[in-house]
């Protein structure tokens, strides 16, 4: 038995499900196929209910929106039966209830909406089954709530796996279709109410199945080649990795690679049950493979994630110092309002504790900690909660990164070079990762110079900006040009120049400027000035910035302080900096 599952990417338009119709058909082995609702349902699904509460009565044309897009999706894949068309409208016609339900009360429940968000991977699940009912014998369906049985733990729905597992078997044991279709995300409480795995939880529903039937595989379809080395969305260069332990997988997911739930590992873990991440969309391709143990490669760091919106909390004074219990009261306190840490660093001095949340935890969390603490505070022994937002971490992971001198050292001097601040530094003692706190706006130039040293540390990528395009300039770059393809061979050094301005004009190009048309790029420039030059640079925020002045104006010399201040390297052919 194998499960599959396939993500909302894979199942958002009527060409990509039947994509995932290929893939399912091909298949050898009986198959339990897990699908998530259509790809940006979930979240109308949330936006409309959210307007209803709020009396925005737009709501109305955001359902219109989800019904017209599973109504055509229907339509295209030719299975828009009456039967099926009516099945639709009932559903649709329950969901409007609950939407002005919500709308009349002004009130949106967790009850709510779990009910509400239910309603994504019934309607998608549906449809994968009569697509490929229309051509395939032996398709069955099972709805997860009849199975999958949660309890309410601090509000959170937490699976119980002895009835659970005992649901799944028992129907499994009397009914044997080859493929079985399964509504990823939902299921149900004891009470028989429906609940909710989470935000991305059909990889769990997945892996709750794949645990159950003691799966040989699971695999999780997507619309990425696997687990990258970092996020492929900000980085480029980043690639899929091969093979990740369980905990190297759990890690990055944690520590936001959002191609896989984190609870996911859990379940299969126990019976040791490999995950396969593959791409519905170039299915040849190898994918990543989660397994028991790794072998090592050249890479200590296998791979480097980022969440964002986060928010750095610190308590701090006198009181702390040597004192026991406060670590537990800060817990506690955050515990009884439900507030997840993400994060947690202790300077040695016990003068002060810091912890990370999501930043929409911070009225909350703010308002629990200084109410546990009011007597310290009142009496002057701790500071109220000190609020830092607009932050993101980033955690680099890997096995053997414990056996290994030197990343920590790496990691801080790559961000140092690039002028990046750590507000905050994690790293557990088993050592699988390291965690650091960063700007928000820092979070692209960080993956990326993380990301260069780490895995591509063969080449350097440089960015260049160069002030002054007169003769001297001109030959500059037309003396890269030539040198670039020497330079990246022999010397690892990958040249872009992103930036060129003169007296009159300036032009920037994030990607790099086209060496063999730069000229013709002044046409439509804007107008320039020092200032107006670097406060472009500081913006960009790249990674290696150099700056370089080809000319012999002062007030260009006067502005190279600015430069490396903000680590931006500065060359230059003036003298006028250094005689002055
Ligand atoms: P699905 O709809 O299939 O569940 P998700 O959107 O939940 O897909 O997850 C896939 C997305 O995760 C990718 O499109 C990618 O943008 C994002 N992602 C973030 N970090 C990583 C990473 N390290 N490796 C792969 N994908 C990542
Ligand atoms: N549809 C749900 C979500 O968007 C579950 C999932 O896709 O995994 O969160
Ligand atoms: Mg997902």
């Amino acid at each position: 038995m194998k499960v599959l599952k396939f993500g909302g990417t894979s199942v958002g338009t009527s060409h990509s499900i039947n994509q995932v119709i290929k893939i399912i058909k091909k298949q050898q082995t009986p198959c339990v196929v897990v699908i998530s609702a259509v790809g940006g349902i979930t979240n109308l699904l949330l936006e409309t209910a959210i307007k209803a509460k709020y009396q925005d009565e737009t709501f109305v044309e955001t359902f219109s929106a989800i019904q017209e897009k599973h109504i055509l999706i229907l339509k295209e894949l030719n299975i828009d039966t009456p039967t099926n068309k009516l099945f639709l409208k009932e559903q649709f016609s329950e969901l409007k209830k609950l939407f002005d339900g919500v709308h009349l009360i002004e009130e949106f429940s967790n009850k709510t909406s779990d009910k509400i968000l239910s309603y994504g991977e019934l309607l998608s699940s549906f449809i994968v089954f009569n697509a490929l009912k229309k051509d395939t014998e032996h398709v069955g369906y099972l709805n997860a709530q009849e199975v999958i049985v949660t309890e309410s733990v601090y509000n959170k729905p937490e699976v119980l796996f002895e009835e659970t597992n005992h649901n799944i078997k028992a129907y499994f044991k009397s009914n044997n279709h080859q493929i079985t279709i399964v509504p990823g995300f939902i299921s149900k409480s004891k009470k028989g109410e429906v609940t909710t795995l989470g935000r991305g939880g059909s990889d769990y529903s997945a892996a709750i199945f794949a645990s159950a039937l003691e799966a040989s595989i699971l695999e999780i379809w997507t619309d990425v080649s696997g687990m990258y080395t970092t996020n492929p969305k900000l980085v480029k260069q980043a690639k899929p990795i091969e093979e990740l332990s369980y905990e190297e997988a759990m890690e990055l997911s944690h520590f936001g690679a959002k191609v896989l739930y984190p609870p996911t590992i859990q379940p299969v873990l126990k019976n040791q049950i490999q995950i396969q991440i593959k791409n519905t969309f170039s299915p040849e391709e190898k994918g990543t493979l989660i397994t028991k143990k790794t072998n090592f490669t050249h890479h200590v760091v296998r791979g480097i994630s980022n969440i964002d919106h986060i928010a750095l909390m610190t308590l701090e004074g006198p009181a702390m110092i040597g004192v026991s219990g406060f670590a537990k009261r800060i817990f506690e306190a955050l515990h009884d309002v439900n507030v997840n840490i993400i994060v947690i660093t202790q300077a040695s001095s016990e003068h002060s504790i810091c912890f990370a949340i999501d930043k929409n935890d911070i009225n909350t969390a703010e308002v629990a900690i200084n109410k546990q603490f009011a007597h310290e505070i009142f009496m002057g022994k701790v500071k109220p909660l000190i609020v830092e937002s607009g932050l993101s971490i980033v955690a680099v992971v890997g096995d053997y990164m414990k056996n290994h001198q030197g990343i920590s050292g790496t990691l801080f001097s790559t961000l140092g070079a690039n002028n990046i601040n750590i507000r905050a530094i994690a790293q557990g003692a088993s050592e699988k990762n390291i965690t650091v706190i960063i700007k928000d706006t820092d979070v692209k130039k960080a993956l990326n110079a993380l990301h260069e040293r780490f895995f591509e540390s063969n080449t350097k990528q440089l960015n260049v900006f160069i002030t002054g395009v007169g003769n001297v300039g001109e030959k500059l770059i037309e003396q890269i040009k030539q040198q670039r393809s020497y330079l990246k061979k022999n010397l690892k050094l990958d040249v872009k120049i992103v930036g060129l301005s003169n007296s009159r004009k300036m032009v920037f190009k994030p990607k790099g400027i086209d060496l063999n048309d730069w000229a013709s790029l002044f046409h439509y420039a804007e107008k320039s000035s020092i200032e107006g030059f670097f406060q472009k640079v500081v913006e960009l925020n790249l990674r290696n910035s150099i700056f370089v002045d080809v000319t012999a104006n002062e007030d260009v010399a006067n502005i190279y302080e600015k430069y490396l201040k903000q680590s931006v390297a500065v060359v230059a052919c003036s003298k006028i900096a250094c005689s002055s």
